[in-house]
């Protein structure tokens, strides 16, 4: 068979930033994909705005094992639309895909795993724009779901050895977990870890979504897991995203209250090495630059943090206002 494989490749950051899948990881599976008779390409379609995503495979070190391996690196560049989304044809001329998502958080969805991992099949800046047209959380969460309904891959596997908590998914905490989780349901495998990271699965939108679609299981007590008893793990304390408690308001009073309590991202210009990843990543052209570096109207933004996501540097951070600090300190 001719097989994919979908690792998170975010951007290009080396493998112990812990923003991409680890090579390691990739490794390993190629092996068992060749052991198995299997022809192994690897792609996938970082977040923002990259030239050459040949600097992604490179960094993330995954030109490194492909060359090792004797697997094929592809850029998802040609795509096929279907329901209105560029879709990679890679996904459609394998005979199987497998995804290799990373646990990391996310100041957007809360977590990024199985179900999220299939957005990067979307081609191109589309991902972003996708932002821009549904900036609700809600109806951000569908369309991630929709993707991953066209997207479906044969089998998940999740790399959580070395996790991210905090405020993922590229400048939050690493987190040695130890873990590594393999599902053919994406639903399933997302509800579990959120389970263990201490929420509910229905608490995560994506997941919701998934799950309101049929895509796969939610129910825990419907689960069965096989393996390591996850009791045995330690992920106690897992930091959420700063962002989460706003989820937690009743909708009725977020509403009424969104334009005063909210988060937003802010340039460090001290941090700042002006590559201007983030200018040409936002949907709304909300980042500018000037003598004194890069700035972002806020008149414009829509807040939907991929600029936060891209930043090779980690010099846009959150930023809450007064009320939001005092409704949850
Ligand atoms: S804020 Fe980050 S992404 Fe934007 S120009 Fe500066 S270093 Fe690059
Ligand atoms: S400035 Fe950042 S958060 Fe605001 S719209 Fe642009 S990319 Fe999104």
């Amino acid at each position: 068979m001719k097989v994919l494989l979908k690792p998170n490749l975010l951007s290009a950051r080396l493998p112990e930033d812990g923003v991409d899948t680890h090579p390691e990881v990739v490794r390993a599976v190629i092996r068992l994909v060749k052991a198995a008779g299997g022809e192994v390409k690897i792609g996938d379609s970082p977040g923002g705005y990259h030239k050459d995503v040949f600097e992604v495979f490179e960094k993330s070190g995954m030109k490194k094992i492909a060359e090792d391996e004797g697997a094929e690196l592809v850029r998802f560049t040609s795509s096929k639309f279907v329901e209105g989304f560029p879709i990679a044809r890679q996904i459609f001329d394998c005979d199987a895909m497998i995804s290799i998502p990373k646990l990391k958080t996310h100041i957007v969805t809360v977590i990024t795993a199985a179900i999220k991992n299939t957005y990067g099949t979307v081609t191109g800046l589309y991902k972003a724009e996708c932002h821009s047209k549904a900036p609700r959380e809600e109806d951000f969460a569908r369309i991630v779901a929709k993707i991953h309904s066209i997207s479906r891959p044969h089998l998940n596997i999740l790399d959580a050895i070395v996790a991210m908590e905090g405020d993922g998914p590229s400048s939050g905490i690493l987190r040695n977990m130890g873990i590594v989780m393999a599902s053919t349901d994406a639903v399933a495998m997302d509800s579990c870890i959120a389970k263990l990271i201490g929420l509910e699965p229905l608490d995560v939108l994506v997941t919701k979504e998934a799950y309101a679609m049929g895509l796969g299981e939610a129910d825990l007590s419907k689960i069965e897991i096989t393996g390591d008893d996850i009791k045995t793990f330690d992920v106690s304390n897992f930091k959420l995203p700063q962002t989460l408690p706003i989820k937690y308001i009743p909708r009725g009073i977020a509403n009424s209250i969104a334009s005063l309590v909210k988060f937003r991202p802010a340039i460090d210009r001290s941090v700042c090495r002006r590559c201007n990843l983030c200018k040409v990543t936002c949907p709304v052209s909300a980042i500018g630059s000037d003598d004194k570096g890069y700035y972002i109207d806020y008149a414009k933004c829509v807040g939907c943090m991929c600029c936060h996501e891209v930043c090779p540097y980690r010099a846009i951070g959150v930023k809450r206002n007064i009320l939001t600090k005092m409704v949850w300190g």
